[in-house]
């Protein structure tokens, strides 16, 4: 059984120390959240984790693409969008991306593109790679205050253009060496999103794309379990462990041949699962749908945690998946 993360990872952010890095920062060039990506990185791939993030360091899962995207920018903290929304000349995340790649390579040959089982769709054992995250079209556009040129009444039309934008941003990501792309939609279990939409969106997104998508949604996905099963996507990412109630979908369902991000560790709080509380939710995955369709993970991004937590946390994940295989 694989492993991975869902994201974003607690935020540790370098000082200059080098006399290199001194000058650096005199000159205004210094990148402190270089530093807090080598640590994120560092720390999945101690932890053991097959599939890492760059640790989405620079900010939510929002800001990240607001600041961005032609058409959007920030009011503080808030997305706002303020004209017609088109694809970005350059990447958002590319170069962090890279970044992780190298990093994470230094740490262990498996992650490097030669040696290890790279750009391998079927997911066996032993496969390694960094995953490009985008923020899914539909959440961007919910969390937006829309102030210019697109109708309030109808942001379908918003999601659309981010589609398209975001289409551009995973093609940056899969030339970058990204071993798959994340759309992240929880929103899609809000009971505000036209399902019908995302899913058009989502399918713009993929077009042409060669390596595999994922799709992660959190929150309580009883009412939308089967609406989620008919996005055309390699694999479901959703919450079990903060959301108990989601374990029921297991019981009685199929995968319509995709593979499931089993969010077994719950990312909400610091307190650290214990192997066994771990197992029995991937237990029951593994039971109803077989190893070999199930990726374990932590139910959502871990930027709020401590660190220390964060680490225990994959760190007893990857080992109970270890006992389990
Ligand atoms: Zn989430």
């Amino acid at each position: 059984m694989l492993t991975t993360v869902v994201g974003s990872y607690p935020v540790i952010t370098g000082c200059p120390e080098s006399i290199a890095e001194k000058i650096k920062a005199s000159l205004g060039r210094f990148d402190p959240f270089e530093a807090a990506l080598d640590l994120a990185v560092t720390d999945q791939v101690q932890a053991g984790i097959d599939v890492i993030s760059d640790g989405q360091v620079r900010g939510s899962m929002l800001e990240i693409f607001a600041q961005t995207i032609p058409g959007m920018g920030l009011d503080g903290k808030k997305p706002v969008i303020e004209g017609k929304i088109i694809p970005s000349p350059y990447s958002i995340g590319a170069a962090d991306l890279k970044r992780a790649l190298k990093t994470a390579g230094k740490l262990s040959p498996a992650f490097r593109k030669e040696e290890g089982l790279f750009h391998d769709h079927t997911f066996r054992d032993g496969f390694k790679g960094v995953k490009g995250i985008i923020t899914g079209p539909t959440t961007l556009a919910l969390s937006s205050l829309i102030k210019d040129f697109y109708n309030k009444e109808n942001r379908e039309e918003i999601i659309i253009d981010l589609a398209w934008a975001l289409k551009k941003e995973a093609e940056y990501l899969e030339n970058a060496g990204a071993a798959l792309i994340q759309v992240d939609e929880p929103f899609l279990s809000t009971g505000m999103a036209d399902i019908k939409t995302a899913r058009k969106a989502l399918e713009i997104i993929r077009r042409n794309l060669s390596i595999p998508i994922a799709m992660h949604v959190c929150g309580d996905l009883t009412g939308i379990w089967e609406e989620l099963l008919q996005f055309k996507v390699d694999i479901l990412d959703c919450e079990f462990a903060g959301q108990p109630k989601n374990q029921q979908i297991l019981e009685n369902t199929e995968l319509n041949g995709k593979k499931l991000g089993l969010g077994c560790i719950d990312s909400k709080t610091d307190e650290i699962e214990s192997n066994k509380q771990i197992a029995q939710i991937l237990e029951k995955g593994v039971e109803v749908f077989g190893e070999e369709n199930i990726i374990a993970d932590p139910d959502c991004g871990m930027r709020l945690r401590s660190r220390e937590a964060a680490y225990s946390k994959l760190e007893v994940m990857v080992e109970t998946v270890k006992w389990l295989s």
